[in-house]
């Protein structure tokens, strides 16, 4: 399935040609002239990425970006006519993913868009070792090195440094971190796991108090133990 982007624009030109263009690098593209009816189309559509300008009538851009992020993670890309560094970083403390200045190239949007969606397809398709600056940021062993030498971080803690790791420069809101680091909507899941679990040593002949096999690494969860 190609990926489905919002284009808000209120300079019908401009629209056309951004649609035009998406639309023939193979995007699926929906569009709206303004905050309200971006909105609407964001509720009801759930577009993987939207393209939004800044200056809107009726909604402000800033308007726009924290309703979104209060019902979607899509990527957001604000386009800002203006060359006031404060537009940039207010539009990205909000939860904007990236921004472009006019005027820009529709190559470059272009550009900008498929770099922001393989982003946003997570570190799952990533790397599980991070290094960044001198850490070393194992996520499948839930450790962090630092210049070589372990640091013992919470799984809260760990969750937090991996999230923001795994995406340098991006800026995440409180709430996102929070959403990382705590999951909650995962915790059902997460109890019938340790069923799972429990089966598998039992069919294994795994002793749950000294396990050989499936070793449970307290508020992270469990690990395959290692053998030296
Ligand atoms: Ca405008």
């Amino acid at each position: 399935m190609q990926p489905k982007l919002l284009v808000v624009e209120d300079e019908t030109r401009m629209l056309e040609e951004i649609q035009t263009y998406l639309l023939h690098e193979g995007f699926r593209v929906l569009n709206a002239s303004n905050g309200k009816e971006a909105l609407t189309i964001a509720r009801s559509e759930r577009p993987d990425l939207v393209v939004l300008d800044w200056m809107l009538p009726e909604k402000s851009g800033i308007d726009v970006v924290r309703e979104i992020r209060q019902i979607s993670n899509c990527g957001i890309i604000m386009v800002t006519a203006r060359s006031d560094e404060s537009d940039k970083i207010v539009g990205l403390e909000i939860g904007a993913d990236d921004y472009l200045t006019k005027p820009f190239s529709l190559r470059e949007l272009s550009s900008r868009i498929r770099a922001l969606l393989r982003r946003l397809r997570g570190p799952e398709d990533r790397l599980m070792l991070l290094e960044r600056d001198n850490l070393i940021i194992s996520e499948a062993k839930c450790q962090v090195f630092q210049d070589g030498q372990e640091i013992q971080l919470t799984p809260t803690e760990f969750k937090i440094l991996y999230t923001l790791a795994a995406r340098p420069g991006m800026v995440f809101s409180r709430l996102q971190l929070l959403k990382a680091a705590l999951a909650d909507e995962y915790m059902g899941y997460e109890r019938t796991m340790d069923s799972h679990i429990r089966n598998l040593r039992r069919k294994l002949g795994d002793d749950p108090a000294n396990p050989r096999y499936i070793q449970t690494v307290y508020g992270f969860g469990y690990r395959f133990g290692e053998q030296s």
